[in-house]
């Protein structure tokens, strides 16, 4: 290799990206961008093209006479020189090369039957000719397009030996032949277009390098040539986590160590040839890069180890995982082979001299058997090279027998920090064993950059989507190994109960000597979203609370991004998050975000009446969806802030026993109100009073109107099996008639218009012996809330400040209904219910 070497960039376009004219010209912009001033392309056989011609070739050597598929193919290539638009003697040129190739293909297709066989050799020379003509296509596109080129035969610059089919290039040899063949054509600024995928062979014979083998063509003339960048032209956005196929969610991994890359290609990834990375060195980039937007970053494939972690960053042991199909399972077993040393060595020395390539070894602690994974076509091959290596310990019953064991699949699942990361094979196995997959035999790589599995053949995509998404490869910072201990929280709403949320749980995070349960990752509001995957500190929670507190929306915030709600959740849980769990603070209408979190695989937890106390099919339709994705939606802060009522009655439900009838007094600011005005205060003055401490919405209308209160109702109504809407709850208002339509402003002014008739009121309930208080009542029947003069010596007449008391009747309490009491209104309250929420769902799943 020359040091003086000017900067190449190898182009390696695949079938898909030669497919037909249209294709072929999206090739020609694509160089005509690159601006490195000097390139080779390497040009694979038009999409489909070689499996085309390997069938036509096995119908010849059946003694099938039909040629015609032949001609197929001969008009297809044709037609697509035709569509290029190329013109005068190129044009004439390159239609008589094509029907040069496909009449030698005709005389090869007479000789294949006349001998009623199918040599390697004559499938090599055969397949050759898709890679040749398609490189003489572009060529010939390429220079009509301005780009000039020249058709360069790998005949004339690949140097292979080794088995048809599969020949390894000859390194020092093809640097020697393209420092003739291909340097000084590039040095004039021309672009050499050589077929990929065939060498030529010592003896002179044309040879294959296996299937997919252009890859390799591509990195081997990078590393002869000294080319700064490799770039493999595809259909796929480069190396995903899976084959896409199989794994719908297979995401794009945007830089790849080589050896990973090695692993992956070698256990089957089709995207790239198994020994296409054994060319690449130090100084060169592979990049594998989409041909339908060859703006896009690709997959970087690079020789120097990556960069560490960032501490505290999550580690990702697992990059991705690759399956191999049709495999066989060779197992020699017998005590005979305990202890005595040189058994596998045997073997594979036995499976080598074959030729079988052996995919898997594992053996048991116990020495007592080695199992092989190879591929199906070689087992009878190998089980009767195995049988032959050891007769005489078949004969003298030290091994018992040969197994094999077909139709299985090898699943290799592959990353760099796998080595030293517990826990991967216990969540690899605890996946399959979920989703009741039978895994066959196992094997860990000797550089534990692989664990494999072999698995039933039917079983394989299951198993595949199984592994993907326990290491969470479909999500951004997936593929962690170790079980998730806490629930990461994404807040919606930054008002006062939201900001008391995350004031809370940086309290609880930063409690020393804890382990942390839940920590908030995403908060949300109307001007958009912050996220951080690690999970806010302590410190960073203060900051936001102060700033929005200073009324700055979160979108104008350090790292803040403007987005709906909707926008922000997609984009959060493309993150690897642990138990996600979106909680709802706002008092808006969230139903299509909360259903975009369940989407997502998000939990809720609800402080938001309106979900619950909207239409009823909306209601019904939020549970079916959690039900539907495995999901649950808690929401105690809904109803009693703090108070376990909702908890009460899901547990009186579960044990079998029936809620007749609830009464409550479920709003802190009304019960102080009322009770205030039973002390003698005035109207006007306690209601001042309520809202100089806190207790009211900022127009006290909203709580006076008794809606919220009606939604508590309803909410609790569906819980007991009412079934209606929030209009069918009959509803007294607070607001004096007057004083409805008017400013908030001149509502506070008149409020002492009302003082009289309330305080006659209060007087004529004590004159009864009784208490006024705002009460739900409901059933299976109906549900109602307004004032109810209830008897001075019961429990409700007690009640204290902003206390809320619920009372259930149910077939059980039915004489002596049970009674839950305590505070019931402010933002610290709610926040604790809805973190005892958060902590419910942490802590089980
Ligand atoms: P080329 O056209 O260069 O020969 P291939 O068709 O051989 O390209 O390889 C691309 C194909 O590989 C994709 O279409 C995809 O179906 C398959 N594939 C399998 N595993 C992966 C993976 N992990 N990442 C990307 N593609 C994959
Ligand atoms: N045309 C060859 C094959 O299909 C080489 C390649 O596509 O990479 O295997
Ligand atoms: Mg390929």
């Amino acid at each position: 290799m020359r040091s003086t070497a000017p900067t190449i960039t190898v182009h390696k376009f695949g079938g898909a990206a030669l497919a037909d004219a249209a294709a072929i010209r999206r090739v020609s912009s694509i160089l005509a961008s690159d601006a490195a001033p000097y390139k080779v392309v390497v040009a694979s056989a038009m999409l489909g093209v070689t499996d085309a011609f390997l069938d036509i070739a096995h119908r010849a050597a059946a003694g099938e006479q039909e040629r015609a598929a032949i001609d197929v193919l001969r008009e297809r290539h044709l037609a697509t020189a035709r569509s290029l638009g190329v013109v005068g003697p190129a044009d004439a040129t390159l239609q008589a090369e094509i029907c040069a190739t496909f009449d030698e293909l005709q005389r090869l297709f007479v000789e294949i039957a006349q001998c009623g066989e199918l040599t390697p050799a004559m499938t090599d020379a055969f397949l050759s000719h898709g890679d040749r003509v398609a490189a003489r296509i572009l060529a010939t596109a390429l220079t009509a397009s301005g780009i000039a080129s020249q058709f360069v035969d790998a005949a004339d610059v690949v140097r292979a030996h080794g088995p048809h089919g599969n020949a390894s290039p000859d390194i020092e040899q093809t640097a020697r032949a393209a420092d003739n063949a291909l340097r000084p054509i590039i040095e004039r600024g021309v672009v050499p277009v050589v077929p990929g995928f065939i060498g030529r062979s010592p003896r002179g014979e044309m040879v294959t390098l296996g299937r997919g083998g252009s890859d390799l063509t591509a990195t081997l003339l990078g590393r002869v040539l000294g080319a700064r960048d490799v770039i493999l032209w595809k259909d796929v956005p480069g190396l995903l986590t899976a084959d896409p196929r199989v794994v719908p969610d297979a995401r794009l991994i945007p830089v790849l160590h080589v050896r990973e890359a090695s692993e992956l290609a070698y256990y089957g990834a089709k995207v790239l040839h198994p020994r296409s990375l054994i060319a690449l060195q130090a100084g060169t980039r592979l990049i594998i890069r989409p041909y339908a937007d060859p703006a896009a970053h690709g997959t970087e494939i690079v020789v120097e180890r990556e960069r560490k972690p960032t501490a505290g960053r999550a580690r990702r042991p697992v990059k991705a995982l690759t399956a191999i199909a049709d495999q066989t399972l060779l197992t020699i077993a017998g005590n005979g082979m305990v202890g005595v040393p040189g058994v596998a060595a045997r073997a594979f020395g036995a499976l080598e001299r074959a030729g079988v390539s052996v995919s898997l070894i594992s053996q048991a602690s116990s020495e007592h058997s080695i199992c092989m994974g190879i591929p199906a076509v070689a087992a009878n091959a190998a089980a009767a090279a195995l049988r032959e290596a050891f007769a005489s310990e078949l004969a003298r019953r030290e091994i018992d027998a040969i197994e094999v064991r077909p139709d299985l699949a090898t699943i290799a699942v592959v990353g760099l920090g796998m080595a030293g990361t517990p826990g991967v094979a216990a969540r690899l196995f605890g996946a399959l064993a979920d989703d009741g997959v039978n895994v066959v035999a196992i094997a860990q790589g000797a550089s534990e950059l692989n664990i494999s599995v072999v698995v039933e053949g039917r079983d394989a995509s299951k198993a595949q989507r199984a592994i993907h998404s326990a290491f969470r490869l479909g999500k951004i910072g997936g593929g962690t190994a170790v079980h998730p201990e806490h629930a990461d929280v994404v807040i919606l709403g930054f008002g006062q109960i939201g900001r008391e949320l995350a004031a809370q749980m940086a309290m609880h995070s930063s409690r020393a000597g804890e382990q942390v349960q839940a920590r908030v990752v995403g908060i949300i509001d109307r001007s958009g979203y912050v996220f951080d995957a690690r999970g806010f500190s302590a410190k960073r929670l203060k900051e936001l609370i102060a700033a929005k507190s200073a009324r700055t929306p979160l979108a104008g915030v350090r790292r803040g991004v403007h987005a709906t709600a909707e926008e922000a959740i997609v984009a959060i849980t493309a993150h690897a998050l642990s138990r996600p769990i979106l909680v709802d603070v706002t008092a808006g209408d969230t139903s299509p975000v909360l259903e975009q979190a369940l989407a997502h695989g998000m939990d809720i937890v609800l402080a938001n009446k309106r979900p619950l106390a909207g239409p009823e099919k909306d209601a019904r339709a939020l549970a079916r969806a959690a039900a539907a994705d495995g999901r649950r939606v808690l929401h105690e802060a809904t109803v009693g802030a703090g108070l376990p009522v909702i908890d009460t009655i899901q547990k009186l439900t579960e044990s079998g026993d029936n809620i007749l009838r609830i009464e409550a007094c479920p709003s802190g600011t009304l019960g102080y109100l009322l009770g205030e005005m039973g002390r003698g205060t005035s109207f006007s003055a306690a209601l001042r009073e309520a809202m100089k401490r806190g207790y009211t919405e900022p127009d006290p209308r909203d709580d006076l109107s008794g809606m919220d209160v009606a939604r508590k109702a309803l909410i609790l109504g569906r819980l007991i099996g009412f079934s209606g809407e929030l209009a069918d709850v009959e509803v007294e208002s607070l607001v004096p008639d007057a004083l409805r339509e008017v400013a908030p402003d001149v509502f506070l002014d008149r409020l002492h218009e009302a003082d009289a008739q309330w305080e006659q009121r209060i007087r004529e309930a004590r004159e009864r012996g009784t208490v006024l208080r705002y009460r739900a009542t409901v059933t299976k029947r109906e549900a109602r809330v307004g004032i109810a003069a209830v008897d001075g010596s019961s429990s409700l007449a007690s009640l204290a400040g902003t206390d809320n008391h619920f009372s259930f009747t149910t077939r059980r309490y039915r004489a002596n209904p049970l009674v839950i009491t305590g505070p019931g209104a402010g933002a610290a309250v709610t926040a604790a219910g809805v973190l005892n929420d958060v902590l419910k769902l942490a802590g089980t799943r």
